[in-house]
């Protein structure tokens, strides 16, 4: 049995990507992260970025369909603190996260700057459009190519796709939840004609401010998981059982190769 940690070959722009638990990871930092999602889009073609954080881990554990699409992803993310903390204790360190919200606002301003067009895809009714006018509010210029409440259930794939190739959007962003914003867009890209696609989780519930973020400092201390525990208590289930799941694979499983 293998004693070193498994170091994963890095995709083209990445230097560096290491594997937790068997699902790579990118080293790449915020900045980094949006110079390669430019350099992405500029070279045409369809790519996934995926942003990866311990409960993506273990869903990829169990989800052969899920792991696929992040082992595809031509980017793949730290999200999470817990990630960060799993790839010191693995000999790995992670330079920096690179939070869904964060990275949104920064390909916003990207866009804005370059005219790249969005689409925002999932959440509630009315919440993606909210979150687009925040968008454009904080980012004067932005074109939204279009927004979409939609559903991940696969009946409604052929209307979805019309709508999106429609609009050309340069960059969408998919907000189903993981693993099925993932797993969508692993499935539907190729029919999409869309440079970017990113799952974004719950991204447009903060942007629209239905769900309010955590303070700057309990962000900055790496505490934004226990604050939205505790704005949206119908969490716990799924943090009590990826937590300690991942800690506890961490710890036994993660050193091996
Ligand atoms: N969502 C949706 N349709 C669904 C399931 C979820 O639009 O069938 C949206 C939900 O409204 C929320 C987002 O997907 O905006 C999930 O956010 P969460 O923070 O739970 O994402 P995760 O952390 O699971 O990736």
């Amino acid at each position: 049995m293998a004693t070193t940690v498994a170091r994963a070959s890095a995709p083209p722009g990445v230097r560096r990507s290491v594997r937790i638990l068997g699902v790579r990871v990118d080293d790449v930092t915020e900045d980094e992260t949006v110079l390669l999602a430019d350099a992405l889009i500029r070279a045409g073609g369809r790519h996934q970025v995926v942003t990866v954080n311990p409960e993506f881990v273990i869903e990829a554990g169990r989800n052969p369909v899920f792991a696929a699409a992040l082992e595809g992803a031509d980017l793949a993310t730290p999200d999470g603190v817990g990630l960060l903390l799993a790839a010191r204790y693995l000999g790995t360190p992670l330079r920096g996260r690179v939070t869904g919200v964060e990275l949104t606002q920064r390909l916003a301003a990207l866009s804005a700057q370059r005219g790249y067009r969005l689409f925002l895809l999932g959440a509630a009714p009315g919440v993606a459009q909210a979150a687009a006018l925040a968008l454009q509010r904080r980012y004067p210029g932005l074109i939204i190519a279009g927004t979409f409440a939609g559903s991940p259930d696969p009946r409604h794939e052929p209307f979805l796709r019309q709508l999106i190739v429609a609009a050309q959007p340069h960059i969408l962003l998919v907000a189903y939840g993981h693993p099925r914003q993932d797993v969508w867009i692993a499935r539907n890209q190729p029919y999409l004609n869309v440079p970017l696609a990113i799952g974004v989780g719950g991204v447009f519930d903060y942007l629209s401010g239905r769900v309010p973020r955590a303070p700057a400092w309990m962000r900055r201390a790496g505490l934004e998981w226990f604050y939205r525990l505790l704005r949206q208590p119908e969490r716990w289930p799924r943090i009590v059982d990826a937590v300690p799941r991942f800690t506890w694979a961490v710890v036994t499983r993660g050193r091996r190769g």
